[in-house]
């Protein structure tokens, strides 16, 4: 038997009365258990897709199921599934953040003894359980990201979907919530996140699908996408004298990012002895290399032009 998927899409479309046509039958499908990235430049139709699946927008075609529930035929058991993190600070900033949690709790029919105990733990889990009394407006803003997770955790979903919570935050916040994305992940919590920041879903994600002006255009493990950039990209840690001159070699791309790291990006198919030999022969040494670790990046790029990696 095959295990039902956290989320199974077929054929969805999407056309705002305004006539733009924002899904054009998107194909997905989300394991459970699953860390999934949404991937897409802006206006690519990643907002309308999760309005869709947690029922704030009317699908125009296709169908949509959430642990095998039809997101039109049971809306409402469908919806309970459902986590949803959206992209502004929705909360009342002058309650605090024991409140936020317990009063969303009691919104869905939650007993207060059973608020508390989910409020303490999923508070805890947010690293904020030292701030349940303070008034959330004081929080940083890393804390009131976290919150919102918090709070999205109260019903306890079995998937929980996040629409670019990273969006303009600085990478300590980010650090902060991807932490308390990957706890509550191992949790058995399935996770989308919706990002353009290709080196969160990179890092966090075990799968993912790219989506561009309305259509999926890869969907798959994020380490068979990794592997269909033909080119790798590395940074070398050398010892050169400063006006030492880069060798060129045909197929290969070395540029100088300081004094004693050079970027490197070759064809799969290149041999590193050859690469080696020619930095000797120009008095470099290479003391050490690592991967270049924004590769995501390389395949946007290439997939859906510079554009998309903006
Ligand atoms: P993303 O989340 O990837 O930035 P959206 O789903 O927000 O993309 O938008 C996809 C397309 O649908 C864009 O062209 C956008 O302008 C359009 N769109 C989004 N919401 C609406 C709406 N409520 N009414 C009309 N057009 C919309």
């Amino acid at each position: 038997m095959t295990a039902v998927p956290a989320l199974e899409v077929r054929g969805l479309r999407k056309r705002y009365d305004t006539g733009v046509e924002a899904l054009k039958g998107i194909d997905l499908s989300v394991a459970e258990g699953d860390f999934f990235a949404l991937l897409g430049p802006n206006g690519a139709g990643k907002s309308t897709l999760i309005g869709i699946i947690s029922s704030l927008v009317n699908k125009s075609e296709g169908e949509a199921r959430v642990f095998g529930i039809d997101i039109a035929r049971q809306r409402n058991l469908a919806m309970r599934q459902i986590g949803l993190v959206p992209q502004e600070l929705n909360f009342n900033q002058f309650e605090k953040p024991l409140e936020i949690c317990i009063n969303y709790a009691g919104f869905y029919g939650i007993a207060r003894d059973e608020a508390m105990r989910r409020a303490k733990q999923e508070l805890e889990r947010a690293h904020l359980w030292d701030k349940a009394q303070a008034t959330s407006r004081t929080l940083s803003g890393g804390m009131k990201r976290r919150l919102m997770i918090a709070r999205a955790m109260m019903t306890q979903p079995r998937l929980l979907i996040l629409d670019e919570p990273t969006a303009g935050v600085d990478i300590e916040i980010r650090r902060g919530m991807w932490r308390a994305l990957r706890e509550i992940n191992a949790a058995g919590t399935t996770i989308i996140l919706t990002t353009h920041y290709l080196e969160e879903a990179e890092t966090l994600c075990r799968n993912l699908a790219i989506i561009d002006h309305g259509q999926i255009i890869e969907h798959g493990p994020m380490r068979s996408l990794l592997a269909k950039l033909d080119v790798e990209s590395f940074l070398l840690d050398v010892e050169a004298s400063e006006n030492v001159l880069l060798p060129t070699v045909p197929g290969l791309t070395l540029t100088r990012q300081d004094a004693n790291t050079l970027d490197l990006s070759m064809p799969h198919s290149m041999d590193f002895n050859r690469v080696f030999a020619a930095l000797d022969g120009a008095g470099i040494r290479v003391r050490s290399m690592r991967p270049k670790s924004n590769r995501l990046e390389e395949l946007f790029v290439r997939l859906i032009g510079p554009k998309g990696a903006a």
